[in-house]
């Protein structure tokens, strides 16, 4: 039988691999190798596969080192060969880097040595080469550093302790009173390598290794032992890799960009990362390290000429100046400049995509280290996706899959500008619950807000509450940004914010907030009202001060993206607004129908709030119809102006579904106003106040069984439902109303709210000597809704799962308290992500999947649809696509995202 292939060989053109290999031979092995076969030049190495890290972790070293030695030794013949200079040699040495890759990205979870190979001869060697001992010698310690760390385990003694070789430069660093590193001399280097030593003797009580190979070999085995240190332990089953895959190990010569005028380093983009253009351009420096390249200590030099021009434009520098003191790669080395050209479009026509790479040339030869597709801003990933598309690289299905749903957002909202952001300082950090940016002056109260507001339209402000509730709209609505000190990703704050598109971080718990002194205390900063901040809502993080703000621009080829998004999808994008405005917009971004319009705010403004405190309070039912009746026309007219933006589509409008306490004033002056209006006693308010009090009132009188309490919400709200319609059908207004359920459990609490509805209906019709078509449906968020679903299904005419509820009383995780626990249940990864931002497939899903079922097993043509949080989530769209929902319905500003999801979804699953 043939011996099994350990080791896979590359350099010259020539590669044992290939990309396909890459569970063999892991990411970085399997690129490596095909690079090679497109004819990039890459320093030679080899890759041991990811097979011998599973045989290595059952047998040890020992064995490992007896079945590879005669086909590394082969591998790294091949290598000096190529490289002309010879592993350990004095004179003429082959240094090496020694990496791990598996065949998914496992970013800085296992180790890395370079220079490998050098010892007390080898550097003089080094150093003769390259005629730069400063260079030898500081590789020589990095070496010493980064093997000692790695391969003979020199970490610090105790948790609080510094690393024992940075305290040895820190020492040193001190005896010559110099800051950096890179201000030590030969000399000094030198002693730093000795010291080094020394500790390596004293720690682990054997000599740093001299001899190449003993070299190799620890570091070899090292990196094989990566795979089972415990942070990629705990990584690999965060993201659910199989411990059997085990990673591969590449050994590869070590190049220089260092050895004088003829050698330089760099890293490009086959296309502008940040704006996406079509133009290739990067940074060099002529006789440097990669790392210089990003240490910042030299001022790096542009690639090409036009992107020199630039940056000397931007950077102030004069033409003259530019060219003689910072020319670019493409005038100062013209002809590795056209061979760089040549390879970065080969490499981005072979991968099909924007390219990130590093380069090195040493005395004059071109050497890539390194491919991948490249990082991008939102605006670059849609306009590149569309380029390759038109460029013909890509077809329609693919250009569609290279976009990330997510960063469309950066698209949508307000953004930092970048300069500013970077001299910003950082107060405290919360959850990214509306992302966006936004800046102003400080509001702790929603009356002054909207006051402030009304007398200076332009006037910024951040509202900053401990929490809001529906209270505080009109200051929300009038504020730029919210920032909240308790709340999750559901909290009222960020929901309404969401839904009026306005940033918002919520659940800050270092904010320390004294409503009576109007100031709020973070990590020992006071602010007072009328200070300024600035919250960044894709991030989460709270800035002290202004930070400049710019308002997103729409191009062509978003425009283009979603439409080619609409050709393949078959999900259809709702969305959950409860105002003209929000409607409106939501409908510019391509919203298809209203899933969920919340009808709570429609009892809040001004008279509005009278009434409906007058309906609660009231004695009996004819007293609370008596105060219905005022809040009808209100309603009414909002649902006309809902409507005539909708027009043409399906409108779902959900019934009353809070606690009625949240309606009622509960400070003495509000209640003695209702006491006068009404004429009753302040004792009989606080009496009726107090009794509507609830230990749970997210468990407690809301959803359907407030309907069923009080029918005569139930019938005012669907009169003015129907009324809106009807009244528009006269002006030629076509809309399709859903009324929706909120809440139900039991199939009797639906049939009892249906009857009401239905029978306010046909009086409400006979009325109008009109009808309309209409339907009645319920919202599937409490489990047993799930579980019954079959039953619910006789009666109901549309599901629409609300997966904040659901996931609530799924998990029992309280929606409004869940910051006080979520950081430290995602730092022990105990859960992956927040489950009221990704939808918990496993098991909110399953609820999903059976009730979907469940429903369609009685009414095959069942409307599934979801109006949780989670239908603008990617995943959680996807997933609503695979179990068969009809729709998603989202706040408006990621409907863009839901529709791109969608697409993504129905082309994934084909
Ligand atoms: C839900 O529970 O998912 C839902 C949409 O309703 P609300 O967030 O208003 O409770
Ligand atoms: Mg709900």
């Amino acid at each position: 039988m043939m011996e099994k292939k350990r080791v896979y060989t590359f350099g010259n053109g020539q590669a044992e691999g290939k990309a396909g290999m890459r569970n063999l031979l892991g990411g970085k092995g399997a690129n490596l190798a095909e690079m090679n076969l497109i004819g990039v030049p890459v320093p030679p190495g080899f890759t041991i596969t990811t097979e011998v890290c599973t045989e290595y972790n059952e047998t040890g070293q020992e064995k490992i080192v007896a079945i590879l030695k005669t086909d590394v030794e082969k591998a790294i013949k091949h290598v000096e060969t190529l490289m002309n200079s010879q592993f350990g040699d004095v004179k003429n040495p082959l240094l090496v880097s020694v990496r791990s890759g598996a065949r998914a990205s496992m970013p800085g979870m296992m180790d890395t040595i370079l220079n490998l190979g050098l010892n007390d001869e080898v550097v003089e060697g080094l150093t003769y080469k390259t005629g730069n001992a400063r260079f030898a010698w500081d590789s020589y310690r990095r070496f010493v550093q980064m093997y000692g760390d790695v391969v003979l385990g020199m970490k610090p003694a105790n948790k609080g302790d510094i690393d024992p070789f940075e305290a040895i430069i820190e020492k040193v660093k001190q005896a010559k009173g110099v800051k950096l590193d890179n201000e030590l001399d030969v000399e000094e280097l030198k002693e730093l390598v000795a010291k080094f030593k020394v500790a390596v003797k004293t720690q682990t009580g054997k000599d740093f290794p001299t001899n190449a190979y003993e070299q190799l070999w620890g570091a070899i085995c090292a990196v094989f032992g990566s795979w089972m240190n415990e942070r990629a332990i705990l990584y690999r089953k965060m993201e659910g890799i199989p411990a059997e895959w085990g990673t591969a190990v590449t050994v590869q010569a070590m190049v220089f960009g260092n050895m004088g005028e003829k050698s330089a380093t760099g890293v490009c983009f086959s296309r502008d990362a940040a704006t996406g253009e079509d133009l290739f351009n990067g940074e060099y420096l002529i006789n440097a390290q990669g790392e210089d390249v990003v240490a910042g200590i030299r001022t790096p030099q542009q690639i090409t000429k036009i992107g020199s021009q630039r940056w000397a434009a931007l950077a102030g520098v004069s033409e003259t100046d530019r060219a003689s003191n910072y020319p670019s790669m493409e005038e100062a080395l013209p002809e590795i400049y056209q061979e760089l050209d040549a390879l970065q479009t080969k490499l981005e026509n072979h991968y099909k995509d924007m390219q990130d790479m590093e380069f090195t040339v040493q005395e004059g030869k071109l050497w890539f280290l390194q491919t991948r597709n490249g990082k991008r801003t939102g605006g670059a990933m849609v306009k590149i996706a569309i380029d390759l598309l038109h460029q013909g690289v890509v077809d329609e299905k693919e250009a569609l899959l290279r976009v990330e749903p997510n960063k469309l957002d950066e698209l949508l909202h307000p953004v930092f500008d970048k300069d500013a952001l970077k001299k910003a300082k950082v107060l405290t950090r919360g959850l990214p619950a509306s992302p966006g940016a936004a800046c102003g002056q400080i509001v702790f109260f929603a009356d002054d807000a909207a006051k402030a507001h009304a007398e200076d339209k332009d006037k910024k402000m951040i509202m900053v509450r401990i929490e809001t509730s529906a209270d505080d709209l009109a200051g929300m609505e009038a504020a730029e940004g919210i920032l909240t000190a308790r709340g999750g990703m559901t909290s009222h704050a960020a929901v309404v914010a969401r839904g009026m598109g306005k940033c918002c971080v919520s659940g800050a718990g270092a904010l320390n907030i004294d409503y009576q002194q109007k100031i709020v205390e973070i990590d020992g900063t006071i602010l007072s009202e009328g200070d300024f901040i600035s919250l960044n809502g894709t991030t989460g993080e709270v800035y002290a001060g202004k930070v400049e703000t710019k308002d997103p621009e729409f191009k062509d080829d978003f425009t283009e993206l979603m439409q080619l998004a609409d050709k393949y999808t078959r999900l259809k994008v709702r969305t959950n607004a409860d105002t003209p405005h929000d409607a409106g917009v939501a409908r510019r971004f391509g919203a298809v129908g209203i899933g969920l319009c919340r009808t709570e705010h429609m009892f809040f403004d001004g008279e509005k709030i009278k009434a409906m405190r007058e309906m609660i309070l009231a004695e009996n039912a004819e007293g609370r119809r008596k105060a219905l009746a005022k809040i009808l026309p209100y309603q009414q007219a909002d649902f006309k102006g809902i409507y005539r933006v909708m027009a043409g589509c399906p409108v779902t409008i959900r019934l009353l579904d809070p606690p009625l306490n949240e309606f009622v004033p509960h400070e003495e002056k509000g209640q003695q106003e209702m006491a006068d209006s009404m004429g009753v006693s302040l004792r009989y308010i606080k009496q009726r106040v107090d009794a509507l009090h609830e230990q749970n009132p997210m468990l407690g009188h809301r959803g359907s069984r407030l309907g069923n309490t009080y029918p005569e919400i139930t019938a005012m709200q669907t009169r003015a439902i129907l009324g809106a319609a009807l009244e528009l059908k006269k002006e030629g207004v076509v809309v399709y109303p859903e009324i929706m359920v909120p809440l139900t459990g039991i199939l009797y609490e639906f049939k009892e709210q249906e009857k009401i509805i239905r029978e306010e209906a046909a009086k409400l019709f006979a009325e109008m000597e009109d009808c309309i078509k209409f339907k009645v449906g319920t919202m599937i968020e409490i489990p047993r809704a799930a579980l019954t679903a079959d039953r619910i299904a006789t009666s109901a005419e549309f599901f629409s799962f609300g997966t904040n509820d659901l996931t609530q009383m799924t998990f029992g995780y309280s929606r409004d308290d869940i910051a006080s626990f979520l950081p430290t249940y995602l730092e022990k990864k105990i859960l992956k992500v927040d489950p009221f931002q990704v939808l918990d497939q496993n098991g909110v899903g399953k609820l999903i999947r059976m009730a979907t079922e469940g429903g369609r097993s009685v009414k095959p043509d069942l409307k599934c649809g979801i109006c949780g949080e989670h239908g603008g989530e990617p995943s959680s769209v996807k997933f609503c696509h695979k179990v068969g929902l009809d729709y998603v319905s989202c706040s408006p500003y990621r409907v863009s995202i839901a529709r791109l999801a969608a697409a993504q979804a129905a082309i994934e699953n084909n």
